[in-house]
């Protein structure tokens, strides 16, 4: 049977755009089809927009600690500058996605796709119908808004970049990556910023020296966190957005952002014509190739339920490529995902937390904490802490935890030695690099504590 393409990719986020360039190099003939911008979430509402607002923020850190510097600073922020800014500079990232898929011979397609079998799509603006021996789904993600009265007076991350001013305050809901970025990014520029979160600590999952030292970050920097409760109806009397607590709590905000996780975007794709099942989230199932239940479609990223994260999903994307394009079978190992938080404080982590270790035999754990040197001139008190865990007496690093400034840039690089099986040895063999925060991980003499049988000792 003769198909139009070999592969029809939907979606041009982070994992189709990769899958796509990577299968047009390898000689197959292959349309791309985006209803919305080309870059997906990552580029366009996701990670490089929120990373630039991240250091809009960071500023206040900086001027706060200037004067024991010597420098006075007169700092005035405007909004409209940054948006214009980051517009600017996701267009120009746009255009550049756009010619990295034309160059090997991409075809981009601006439209909506339904899938109408296991070859075939039907593009919803044009009317026509489109058939390849291989469809990706790569729709992403879009966030969850719980389903509450007046709920639709609240906006999500999608709007929150674009927002026509600053609100004098907002009250952000979860207790995720999302919110608490977006919590530092609109504390540090100047919004009151109140998080409210279902949990008793932000960042479930995470190692609780992280979670603990997150919280006390935020808070120092005005950030007010209301645990144990949830938005149970929202009301617009005037200006401001009117907010029903769960223990019946009201007060008002200038605006109010939900963070309560994100679902798949699979709603009204056609996924059933093609006899494609999703579950009750719209997650589709994929096995480690990332080919779904019915042979011809593939899918990749948000979509099926794996990591939520952009480099994951363009590692799905290339593999799928070598996979099918190039003959050349591979899976991705989501063991080891090293990730970062970009909220002030920053969390970088990758491996086990200490809690998740514990269960696993017996470790060892070493603990540092201090002022970053940044800081010490100033009267900050704020501690940076780095936590590695261990294999009892040496044995294979199995996490490392990083809070503080850069962790994200040193969490990247611990993840090779890790990946490569390291154990406390080769951490202490390496010299330190003076005077540097990093080089507490490499200089740890004894344990801070242990745990032996499940226990701390
Ligand atoms: P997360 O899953 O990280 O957090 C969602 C939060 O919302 C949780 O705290 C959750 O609570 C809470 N929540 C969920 N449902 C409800 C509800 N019905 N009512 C009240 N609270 C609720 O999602 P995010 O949207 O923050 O981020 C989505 C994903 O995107 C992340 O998982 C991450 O993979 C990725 N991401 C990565 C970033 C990075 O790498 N720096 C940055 C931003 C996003 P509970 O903890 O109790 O479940």
């Amino acid at each position: 049977m003769s198909y139009d393409y070999d592969l029809l990719v939907i979606g041009a986020g982070s994992g189709g755009v990769r899958a796509a360039r990577m299968a047009a190099t390898y000689g197959a003939k292959v349309a791309i089809i985006e209803e919305f911008r080309v870059g997906g979430t990552c580029v366009i509402r996701g990670c490089v927009p929120k990373k630039l607002y991240v250091y809009a923020a960071r500023f206040q850190d900086q001027f706060d600690i200037a004067s024991s510097f010597g420098w006075q600073v007169d700092a005035r922020f405007d909004w409209a500058t940054l948006v214009a800014n980051k517009e600017k500079e996701i267009t120009r990232l746009e255009a550049a996605y756009t010619a990295n898929l034309e160059k090997p011979g991409v075809e981009v397609i601006k439209d909506r796709a339904v899938v109408t079998g296991p070859n075939s799509v039907k593009l919803v603006g044009e009317g026509r119908g489109l058939t390849a021996r291989y469809l990706l789904v790569a729709t992403g993600a879009r966030p969850f808004i719980p389903d509450v009265p007046g709920a639709e007076f609240g906006i999500t991350s999608n709007e929150a970049f674009d927002l026509p001013e600053l609100p004098h305050s907002i009250l952000i809901e979860g207790g995720g990556y999302v919110a608490v970025e977006f919590a530092t990014i609109f504390a540090g520029l100047g919004v009151h910023t109140t998080l409210v979160y279902r949990g008793d600590c932000l960042l479930r999952g995470f190692d609780e020296d992280m979670r603990r030292g997150l919280e006390a970050g935020l808070t120092d920097r005005g950030i007010r966190i209301i645990y144990q409760t949830t938005i149970a109806s929202m009301a617009k009397p005037d200006e401001d957005v009117l907010v029903t607590f769960s223990d019946g709590v009201t007060a008002p905000y200038g605006a109010v952002m939900f963070a309560t996780g994100r679902v798949p975007n699979t709603d009204g794709l056609g996924l059933e014509t093609a006899g494609l099942a999703t579950d009750e989230k719209g997650t589709i199932a994929v096995d480690a190739y990332s080919q779904s239940k019915v042979p011809s479609i593939y899918a990749v990223g948000d979509v099926t339920g794996r990591a939520q994260l952009t480099p994951v999903a363009i590692r799905e994307g290339w593999y799928f490529a070598e996979t099918v394009f190039n003959n050349n079978p591979l899976s991705v190992d989501h063991g080891l995902i090293p990730t970062a938080v970009f909220a002030e404080p920053e969390i970088g982590t990758v491996g086990l937390t200490e809690a998740e270790a514990a269960t696993h035999g017996d470790i060892d754990v070493y603990v540092a904490r201090f002022r970053p040197m940044q800081n010490t001139l100033s009267t900050r008190t704020e501690r940076m802490v780095l936590k590695l865990i261990t294999e009892k007496d040496g044995g294979r690093v199995l996490g490392v935890h990083i809070l503080g400034p850069s962790a994200a840039e040193m969490i990247q690089l611990v993840a090779v030695p890790m990946g490569m099986g390291a154990n406390k040895a080769d951490f202490d063999r390496a010299i330190a690099l003076h005077p540097s925060a990093a080089e507490e991980l490499v200089t740890f003499k004894g344990p801070s504590y242990i745990y032996r049988n499940g226990t701390k000792v």
